[in-house]
């Protein structure tokens, strides 16, 4: 028995074959050139839900060729603002059509709740939409101050090829904040979603196609980081990789760049803390404290798993917190009830409470949770809602990436203690501040060391609003204005118009 609140399997209907996916090079549908394939099995529902070519070096390079030489042609990389927008309005009304789909795949192939999924997809459309806006309004920029004799004109032009390697843990929100932005800029792109959940973005691929974007503009290449992400790093063809997934990931997609020296943007993990001042509404904070760990079951880069929380007020928000984690719907991901759903590989929930296990073996207490959860008719790759209090700064629960349903309850005395243990991880990614004194809360925005501050808020979104991490979080922004810029080179144009030059040779 258990007082959580838990969403036995409910009736709908699974798939009853699992969707076959294939990769997409210079237009064609591709098995691998060995035949070999990878499965994917429902985290929730334990069946296998997808089957994908598993791609080699040999895939690799020809949607790399692909790739190159649509970009060196300029089928897309020359032509206007005007249609590069109509093209991508079009994908996201198609995405639009077909948002029950997509969504659904999603949950078969991560474990995500149904509703959560959904939205998911709606905001990937709105992205799309919000980077046709950048296709049309997109220029450079030009000097008429350099003298009578010369005019400056600064120009936009894309970046060139770009490899696009995605995590599993949003598979279409994050191929949307790449992909139509570096279309937007008039990029070539290769896709290499995760090897979990390849299904949405062999979706969107079909959806390019029926939107009517030439071949080769697009190559999605199915298949593991080893051997295709490496290769796509390496391969001095490639001009820039978009990289969204793990610090360790990034750092390898680093040194393999390096010889070839091809840009690199990365949006990796983080460990974020939400500092609550006694004076904060503490209902609000132990709601949007809920909200920040248990969405997408912890599985978040921007999850807000660090509590920093003034001495006098921890124990009433914890009690809060704990009670509202109870009422939390945990469970079959396929109803729309339920709020957190399956952990995404067996492996990963024995990492995550492996950290749990260990904070209390060295001393911190467990206020609740701290075990895997069993569902009714759906096994036990779930993993109860867990609040840790007790925890020291030192300890790798408080500093290090859970990624899973599971909170860290620090306190502090002071702004300064606040800031200090704020700012103490390798990570910057995102931070929140709880006060009703708005001088507490800009102080703080002011000196955390983050991409993101939620002010009396956690995890809100926007399309115009830039996204993208400090210290080990990151390089490089997603979203607003940054999002076409990073895959854009600038070109400076010094142009004489006047007077021939002075002669240099006498
Ligand atoms: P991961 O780093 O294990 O994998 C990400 C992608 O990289 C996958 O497609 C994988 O196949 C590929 N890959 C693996 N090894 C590679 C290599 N050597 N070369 C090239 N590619 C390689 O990450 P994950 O487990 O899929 O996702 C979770 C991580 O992603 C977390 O750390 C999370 O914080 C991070 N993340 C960050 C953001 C952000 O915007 N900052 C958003 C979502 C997820």
């Amino acid at each position: 028995m258990t007082d959580l609140t838990v969403i036995p399997a409910t009736n709908a209907a699974l798939p009853d074959t699992p969707m076959m996916l294939q990769h997409w090079i210079g237009g064609a549908w591709l098995d691998s050139a060995d035949g070999a394939t990878s499965g994917r099995c429902s985290p929730a529902h334990g069946m296998t839900v997808s089957v994908a070519a598993r791609g080699g070096v040999a895939e690799t390079e020809a949607a790399i060729a692909a790739a190159r030489a649509c970009f060196d042609a300029g089928t897309w990389s020359r032509g206007s603002g005007k249609d590069r927008a109509t093209l991508l309005l079009k994908v996201a009304d198609l995405i639009d059509r077909d948002r029950a789909a997509l969504a659904r795949q999603e949950v078969l192939e991560s474990g995500k709740p149904i509703t959560q999924a959904k939205a998911e997809i709606e905001g990937a459309a709105d992205l799309w939409r919000y980077a046709a806006a950048l296709a049309r309004t997109l220029h450079g920029d030009s000097h008429n101050t350099l003298g009578p004799d010369m005019l400056g004109l600064v120009l936009k032009e894309p970046v060139g090829v770009v490899a696009l390697i995605a995590p599993w843990n949003f598979p279409f929100l994050i191929v949307s904040q790449k992909l139509p932005f570096a279309l937007a800029a008039g990029c070539s792109a290769v896709i290499k979603p995760s090897e979990m959940t390849p299904g949405t973005t062999v979706m969107l691929g079909r959806l390019l196609q029926e939107a009517g974007l030439p071949d080769g503009v697009v190559n999605i290449v199915l298949g593991y980081g080893d051997p295709v992400g490496e290769t796509l790093s390496k391969d001095p063809r490639v001009d820039m990789v978009s990289f969204t997934g793990s610090t360790g990931v990034g750092k390898r997609i680093t040194a393999a760049a390096s010889a070839t020296l091809k840009k690199v943007s990365l949006e990796l993990g983080g460990k974020n803390p939400q500092v609550v001042f006694p004076d904060a509404d503490l209902d609000q904070a132990a709601d949007a404290i809920a909200f920040g760990v248990y969405f997408n079951a912890g599985e978040c880069c921007n999850s807000g798993s660090r509590i920093i929380v003034h001495e006098d007020v921890a124990e009433a928000l914890t009690e809060k917190l704990v009670s509202l984690s109870r009422r939390v719907p945990f469970g079959e991901p396929l109803d729309p009830r339920t709020q957190v759903g399956a952990i995404i590989s067996p492996e990963h929930l024995e990492k995550i409470d492996a950290y749990v296990q260990e904070a209390k073996a060295a001393g911190a207490r467990l206020a609740l949770g701290g075990a895997a959860l069993e569902v009714g008719g759906l096994g036990a790759q779930f993993y109860q809602p867990t609040i840790v209090t007790g925890v020291r700064p030192d300890m790798p629960i408080a500093c290090e990436e859970v990624f899973g349903p599971v909170v860290s309850v620090l306190t502090f005395r002071t702004p300064e203690e606040a800031i200090k243990l704020a700012n103490g991880a390798a990570y910057g990614l995102s931070a929140g501040v709880w006060s009703s004194d708005v001088s507490t809360c800009l102080d703080f925005a002011r000196r955390v060391q983050a991409g993101t501050v939620w002010t009396n808020t956690w995890m809100d979104g926007f399309a115009e609003l830039p996204f993208g991490g400090f210290k080990q979080s990151g390089q490089g922004r997603e979203l607003g204005r940054y999002g076409i810029e990073e895959f854009l080179e600038v070109k400076t144009v010094q142009m004489r118009i006047g007077a021939t030059r002075g002669a240099w040779v006498a």
